[in-house]
């Protein structure tokens, strides 16, 4: 056995053994049947195959949105606090397994240490923002115009969330989804990323503990492991009446419509084509720092990642030299050693993307300054490492309009502020903006309507890392979803308006007479 066979076999025994405390029998998920279709999961550390776990097909899909919808019809009927105690209960579950969890979120995902731990804290937090919002689901009590009537609003959970969820982020966000719409009232069929399914068994098996715990009905939530190819079944199901979807452009472009044919409700959280812009009057060395952490961090694979920077031409230079230098440095390797900071990308097609995009950048006048060459690192021949790139673009060329999802960082310059901004805003995606300034108009001209066009909006800070507690997601090609903090858990419940008459008439709204 070469050492090389060695790290693998390491790597799937951690995988193994991190399922195994999370309470997942892997001898019997493993093993599998002829009969079964099994996904393989790879690690991007190293290319290895960490396991073989059995998948559902289309048919099955169907099967698994019925079980749901059969327990929605009870779980609705749970008082919304003690939904919410069942969801305390699985967050600190959560914490009793954070180790574990992110252990799985590297070998799947190929994250350093503290992101992925970072990614299992958002669960926690998630989870706990679930519990405060499960005494909050509140409506508004309107003046009625005619006496002795009420008039208010109330909240109902929709039925079965379909969650789909991208490789990059394979639990925060499903976590997002599904601990907001538990304690909504709904019940939830997860179709996780094909690429990680041991990090979903490692997270269902979890909740799915705790709900057995408190006695929630079989079938509050249910994991519904498969290849793209089963997506459509769940996008398509009558009884799935909300899908949640987060994952490319593409992705979405496919799933929007079949939702909307069937007058479903969709929440959709597709690609970004994040910038900052950087003022004459920015703090440079708080400038570098943000948009280093948010252009190289995930190895450029987070939907915020930051991948324009619109710099003033008199401090252009400047940045690039500073950018240059901390780029050169940035030590790429395997994410489970201390002190790296860019893991691997998730796969070969995705570094074949990230070339075919600097070689299309370089052809409509772009300069590389650094980065964009394949790393070697060692013990890992077959897996996809590459330092950082950073390319000077004379315009925004239709490469620099696209979403790579890959570390490419370009960077143009402007004159004016509205010029800036109007490059910031010439993009289809509509997700993370920022810009770095001292300025305080040049920040509220950025944050006002005729500003970013994004959903997220940043001053000072970089365009990736936002914090539950307020709504996330994007406009135009974004897909306009709102998840996670604030009164995104709306998306997850409709709207009943009632009018109440505690009178001894009938009086008619706008004076009508029908006597
Ligand atoms: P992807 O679109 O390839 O896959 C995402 C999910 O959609 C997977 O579970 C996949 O199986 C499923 N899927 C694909 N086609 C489908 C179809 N026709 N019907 C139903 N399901 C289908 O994306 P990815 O490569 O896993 O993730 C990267 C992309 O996700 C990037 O574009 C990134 O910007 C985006 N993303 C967005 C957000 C956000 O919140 N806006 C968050 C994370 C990732």
């Amino acid at each position: 056995m070469t050492a090389t066979d060695d790290r693998a076999t390491d790597l799937a025994m951690r995988a193994r053994r991190a399922l195994s405390n999370c309470g997942t029998d892997v001898e019997s998920t493993s093993s599998g049947s002829a009969h079964v279709p099994m996904l393989v999961s790879h690690s991007p550390i190293d290319g290895s195959i960490l396991m073989n776990v059995p998948a559902v097909t289309a048919a099955q899909v169907d099967d698994l949105v019925s079980r749901a919808h059969e327990a929605f019809l009870s779980w609705r009927q749970v008082p919304a606090p003690l939904r919410g105690q069942i969801i305390k209960a699985f967050g600190r579950r959560l914490e009793e397994h954070k180790e574990d969890l992110a252990d799985l979120v590297q070998l799947e995902v190929g994250k350093i240490r503290s992101e992925a731990l970072g990614e299992v804290q958002e669960m926690i937090d998630i989870c706990d923002f679930a519990v405060g919002l499960s005494r909050q689901l509140e409506g508004r009590t309107m003046p009625s115009e005619r006496p002795g009537h009420r008039l208010m609003e109330t909240w109902h959970p929709r039925g079965v969330v379909g969650v789909i969820s991208a490789f990059n982020f394979p639990v925060a966000v499903w976590a997002w989804n599904t601990a907001i719409a538990l304690v909504c009232g709904d019940t939830v069929v997860w179709k996780p990323s094909e690429r990680t399914p041991l990090t979903a068994l490692a997270c269902s098996t979890l909740l799915e503990a705790v709900l057995a715990e408190h006695s929630a009905p079989v079938g509050t939530h249910v994991l519904a492991l498969a290849d793209r190819d089963a997506g459509p079944a769940l996008v398509d199901h009558p009884l799935a009446a909300v899908i949640s979807a987060t994952g490319s452009e593409r992705m979405g472009a496919e799933v929007a419509p079949r939702v909307a044919a069937r007058f479903g409700h969709c929440i959709l959280e597709l690609g970004g084509n994040n910038a900052a812009i950087v003022a004459p009057s920015a703090d440079l060395d708080l400038a570098v720092r943000g948009i280093v952490f948010a252009a190289a961090g995930t190895a450029g694979q987070r939907c915020t990642s930051l991948r324009r920077v619109i710099a003033h031409s008199s401090i252009i230079d400047d940045l690039l030299r500073r950018l240059a230098d901390v780029y050169a440095r940035l030590r790429v390797g395997n994410p489970l050693d201390d002190g790296v900071l860019v893991g691997p990308l998730i796969d070969q097609g995705s570094f074949d993307r990230m070339q075919a995009a600097i070689a299309e950048a370089v052809t409509a006048g772009g300069t590389v300054i650094v980065g964009g060459e394949r790393v070697d690192v060692e013990g890992c021949p077959d897996a996809a490492y590459v330092r950082p790139a950073l390319v000077r673009m004379p315009v925004q060329a239709d490469i620099v309009r696209r979403e790579t999802f890959a570390p490419i960082l370009y960077v143009m310059a402007y004159e004016t502020l509205d010029e800036a901004v109007a490059l910031q805003n010439g993009v289809p995606q509509g997700l993370s903006s920022s810009i770095f300034t001292l300025d305080q108009r040049e920040a509220e001209v950025f944050m006002s309507s005729a500003g970013s066009d994004c959903g997220i909006v940043n001053v000072n800070i970089g365009t990736s890392g936002a914090e539950i507690g307020g709504a996330f997601g994007g406009e135009k090609t974004t897909g306009g979803g709102r998840e996670s903090g604030s009164d995104s858990w709306r998306g997850y419940m409709r709207r009943a308006t009632n009018t109440i008459n505690y009178s001894h008439d009938l009086p008619l709204a706008q004076g009508v007479s029908f006597e």
